[in-house]
């Protein structure tokens, strides 16, 4: 899904997002000019390696996710604005791009979890 900037305005908008990796809910609106805010709650399923045992399970990301996006180069303090520079959000693109950060990060499988808690 791509919203051109110049038509979302201040008022928050609902959107819905199903694909067979994500599942995303939430609401955007303009807070400037160039400045678009998305709050949503993001639900990806994910196969992922555990860091710690090798063993490969089910990761269910489940977070609720608050971001800014720029049309065009972002000139301010605030560092966690995606820019864009073809006047279109690409909320498949922020969907996808959070989900990689998430499998990137250390990731431990319920079990080795669990040890880490127990200290076993
Ligand atoms: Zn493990």
């Amino acid at each position: 899904m791509r919203i051109e900037f110049r038509k979302i305005t201040s008022n928050a908008s609902p959107f819905e997002i199903k694909k067979s990796a994500f599942i995303s809910r939430g609401t955007f609106r303009k807070l400037s000019q160039k400045l678009v805010e998305l709050d949503f709650h993001l639900y990806a399923p994910a196969m992922l390696v555990c860091d710690r045992c090798g063993n490969e399970y089910l990761h269910e990301m489940d977070k609720k996710i608050s971001l800014k996006v720029s049309d065009g180069a972002f000139e301010g303090e605030d560092l966690d604005v995606i820019e864009y520079f073809d006047h279109y959000v690409d909320f498949d693109a922020i969907m996808l791009s959070e989900i990689e950060a998430e499998k990137s990060d250390y990731h431990f499988c319920p079990n080795c979890k669990n040890q880490e808690i127990t200290g076993e």
